[in-house]
């Protein structure tokens, strides 16, 4: 396929970025590429559905070619966690509510469209210190039940670890509770690039509140659903989720 009227690209890892094999996430990841050039959402077109193996070509409009990278579906691997609250895995009734309102906070806040361009600089890690213990794409099995995969990046660390904002941007949910994610930060970077911080014990920033990369936001925690202390990362574009790995470098 052939994509037309964009000027520059950055230099993302991009089979990495590639998500899952639907073509709503191909589309997702072209679009992330290109909105990390200098060009404006508004001047998006001509996306096309993408499969297995197809070769992305991207164009300006002197025609002269910028990139040409063939896009492979990936691997994923399953993990199985047993021993979790039967609550937490299967929600009581009674929680149906709160769950139903905590996915409408985090909806609307990923939707949120600015025209801040903060994502188009170099992400850094949350943490200076940490272990990997799960990644994008990655099927969860909770006590013998298949949920979806996991979108985010689990890095454990101590509980009360700070954890740093990865890039500039505008707090659009700051949340102490949620039932699965617990203490949830959300930052929108521009033209619906967001990131998310779920299970903090500590969360330090307001909505509305401007952060800057690398400042404090809050600490590191197990709150919500989450078998020890760990932070979960988050890439949004939107309502599609992108691998928070393809911008950190840590693999
Ligand atoms: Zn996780």
């Amino acid at each position: 396929m052939i994509i037309q009227n964009w000027f520059t690209i950055i230099n993302l890892p991009v089979c990495t970025l590639v998500p899952i094999s639907t073509s709503k996430l191909y589309i997702g990841l072209i679009i992330l590429l290109l909105l990390s050039s200098k060009i404006l959402a508004g001047e998006i077109s001509g996306v096309a559905s993408i499969t297995d193996g197809d070769t992305i070509k991207i164009f300006n409009n002197d025609k002269v070619k910028i990139i040409e990278k063939k896009v492979f579906k990936r691997d994923y691997k399953i993990q199985r966690i047993d021993g979790l609250p039967k609550k937490q895995v299967t929600p009581p009734p009674e929680v149906y509510a709160r769950i139903k309102k905590d996915n409408k906070m985090i909806g609307n806040a990923r939707s949120i469209n600015t025209s801040y361009d903060f994502f188009k600089n170099k992400f850094i890690l949350p943490l200076d210190k940490y272990v990997i213990t799960g990644v994008y794409g990655s099927q969860r099995i909770l006590n013998g039940k298949p949920r979806s995969p996991h979108y985010g990046v689990d890095f454990h660390a101590p509980e009360g670890t700070p954890v740093k904002a990865m890039m500039d941007g505008e707090v659009t949910l700051a949340e102490k509770n949620m039932y699965y994610t617990g203490g949830t930060i959300i930052f929108d970077h521009g033209h619906g690039i967001s990131t998310l911080f779920m299970h903090m014990k500590d969360v330090n920033v307001k909505i509305g509140q401007k952060v800057k990369q690398g400042e404090i936001v809050g600490t590191l925690g197990k709150s919500g659903r989450a078998t020890g202390p760990h932070l979960d990362i988050r890439l949004n574009w939107f309502d599609i989720k992108l691998d928070p790995a393809s911008l950190l470098e840590i693999f």
